[in-house]
């Protein structure tokens, strides 16, 4: 879930929404406006209907954010950079630039979540009941009513005990300090993800057989969401563990064939491409500097009246869009740099010389080599 606009920052962390959010936004204005409010309040105009419904779907949202702003600053205070958070169709998603370094900060991070909403439930209970004597029965109390109970709803859903959901991640937490063994808990969580997503789907399935109307649909698509990011977690965790305690020098290749950068396309094909079982090559300056990456990809988009003519520097992802590193770093910090839609591979940088290359491919050997390098532990 992509963040489609930007509305700012809070706090210091940066808030956006996918586009997503509001078809949601539109779902609860009408369920409210048009369903709700007009049984429960039926003098009211249906402008007073919509407004209502409209300001409950602001605070509903407002609530959302408040959630996923605890995440995000709990995370802060735990030494966690917070790249943003994106309100989506499904709720809100606080990114995260890292991981918890224990259990202690892994539980507080997602623990705060749902203890926020369970306030705000019970703040919004309150105010519903303080204005029972002020304000009879009216919207504005349907609304605080509805805003009690979401919230209420919201912090509980999120405590089942399945990745990604706050639940899972204190499940997580827990294993994690009782086991000591951070992978063997981040993949218990996953699994009880998955089966959570998918109990959910069957959930959906037979409200959508049994009830008339569509309102399983909802369940069947949080049910797959959480299914799926479950499953990510999980071979995230494995990828983490298979890849720890590696330098980048460990996995790269080194000495990669590079490209001088006054050669034209054709040139490079003929003479360093086409003999060579490599996909990628830098473009380095005369003094060996590296100026971009070229890759096999890059160079077939080039019309092949084009070749002679077209420098290969040109062709290269410029140096400033690839990943570079050093071959002393550890291996996940680089990874964590790779932007996901961007160049996956890394250049590894020596002393201003290209050293070496971090491919996909020298990545997925070492992950299919790491149960053979992982020894009983004493
Ligand atoms: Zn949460």
């Amino acid at each position: 879930m992509d963040e489609n606009l930007r509305l700012g920052r809070l706090f210091g962390v940066r808030i956006g929404i996918n586009w997503s959010v509001l078809i949601i936004f539109a779902l609860i204005v009408a369920g409210l406006a048009a369903g709700r409010f007009p049984l429960v309040a039926p003098d009211r105009s249906t402008t007073a209907h919509l407004l209502a419904g409209l300001v409950a779907a602001l605070l509903f949202f407002g609530s959302l954010l408040a959630h996923e702003l605890s995440h995000a600053l709990v995370a802060q205070r735990n030494g966690i950079d917070v790249e943003g958070i994106t309100l989506w169709m499904l709720g809100g998603v606080a990114k995260l630039e890292g991981e918890a370094a224990t259990p202690g900060a892994e539980l507080r991070i997602a623990g705060v979540g749902p203890l926020v909403s369970l306030v705000l439930g019970l703040l919004f209970g309150l105010l519903w009941w303080v204005s029972g004597g002020l304000l009879g029965d009216g919207l504005t109390r349907e609304v605080l009513q509805w805003l009690a109970i979401i919230n209420v709803v919201l912090a509980v859903f999120n405590l089942a005990p399945a990745a990604p959901l706050d639940g899972g991640r204190i499940l997580r937490a827990l294993l994690w300090w009782r086991r000591g063994d951070r992978t063997s808990a981040a993949v218990t969580a996953s699994r009880a993800g998955r089966l959570f997503g998918f109990l959910l789907v069957a959930l959906g399935v037979a409200e959508l057989l049994l009830v008339p109307g569509f309102g399983g649909l909802w369940l069947v698509l949080i049910g797959f969401f959480i299914a799926n990011a479950a499953a990510a977690e999980g071979s995230y965790a494995q990828v983490q563990a298979g890849l720890s305690g590696l330098r980048v020098a460990d996995v790269m290749t080194p000495s990669p064939l590079v490209l001088p950068q006054h050669l034209n396309v054709e040139q490079a094909v003929d003479v360093y491409l086409l003999p060579n079982r490599f996909s990628s090559f830098p473009v380095v300056s005369p003094e060996g500097r590296p100026l971009g990456l070229v890759t096999l990809q890059r160079i077939k988009q080039v019309p092949r009246e084009q070749w002679p003519v077209t420098s290969i520097q040109r062709v290269a992802t410029p140096l400033e869009e690839v990943p570079i590193a050093t071959p002393f770093e550890p291996l996940l910090e680089v990874l964590r740099r790779v932007r996901q839609g961007g160049e996956s591979r890394v250049l590894v940088v020596h002393d201003g010389q290209v050293v070496g290359i971090v491919s996909p491919t020298d990545i997925a050997r070492v992950l299919d080599r790491a149960p053979l390098r992982s020894r009983p532990s004493a």
